[in-house]
């Protein structure tokens, strides 16, 4: 059954089981019946991406809290995508539109990496993840990316699990189709790595493309945005060589 996107849909954190109770937080209890202008006996759809997706009813509805009364598992809890998202932190508008579309196409993990031409160096990982629920709990994702602390390109290739095919989204790359390049990738555990506004420097350049684990593939003849290129290098990825 698909979910019925016309219901609120809200993360939690605690456990979801049968006649279980969720006491929501102020900020989700005001926005329900404030902003929402929900009352008792109204139905929401709650996930913590572990129990799958749960209709609840509004129990009780105080001051402060508003409290769930579980009803039924609408959506068994899918496996969390394999998908490993790295990529250089850009100005915080557009890094929370990227961390969006990362959400919504399959990233399982998003990685924060630091390279030379990284301007936003110091991002709140909190704020990553919070970003990283808010889009699961707008497009209908029941798996919640894990946000990973930010690392130097160097220690993140130096501590790579050579298993995982690293895909480099490489601006400079010949005009040659990502496709034929991925499609030797199928099968195998997948990760992508897209740079910051100021691109790859030539030493990372030549860095990633010395290692065996890496794939450098481009995006078509233009430059893109490192956000609109999240967008173009998943999409690819996705529909060559995805798990869907
Ligand atoms: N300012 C840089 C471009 C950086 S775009 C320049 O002018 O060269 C940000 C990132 O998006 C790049 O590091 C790369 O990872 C990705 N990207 C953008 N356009 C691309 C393309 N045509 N092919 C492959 N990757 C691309």
């Amino acid at each position: 059954m698909r979910a019925n996107y016309k219901m609120q849909r809200l993360f939690v954190e605690g456990g979801l089981s049968e006649n279980g109770t969720v006491a929501l937080s102020a900020q989700q209890s005001h926005y329900l019946t404030h902003v929402m202008r929900m009352r008792e006996r109204g139905d929401v759809l709650v996930f913590n991406g572990r129990d799958g997706e749960w209709r609840a009813v509004i129990a009780t509805v105080s001051k402060k809290s508003v409290t769930l009364a579980l009803a039924e598992q609408t959506l068994p809890q899918p496996a969390t995508p394999d998908l490993v998202y790295c990529f250089a932190p850009i100005k915080a508008g557009r890094l929370d539109y990227m961390i969006q579309k990362a959400v919504e196409m399959g990233a399982g993990v998003l990685q924060p990496v630091i390279t030379q031409h990284t301007q936003m160096a110091k991002i709140g990982t909190e704020r990553l993840q919070a970003n990283a629920i808010e889009a699961a709990e707008q497009c209908g994702v029941l798996a919640v990316p894990q946000v990973r602390a930010p690392v130097k390109l160097d220690r993140l290739l130096a501590e790579w699990d050579g298993s995982r095919a690293l895909i480099f989204c490489d601006e400079s790359a010949a005009g040659d189709n990502p496709v034929d390049a991925l499609i030797g990738l199928k099968g195998r555990r997948l990760a992508l790595i897209v740079g910051p506004e100021g691109g790859f420097s030539e030493d990372e350049r030549r860095q990633l493309r010395a290692l065996d684990f890496v794939t450098a593939i481009p995006l078509g003849p233009r430059i893109l945005r490192a956000d609109t290129a999240a967008v173009a290098a998943l999409a690819v990825i996705q529909a060559t060589i995805g798990d869907w």
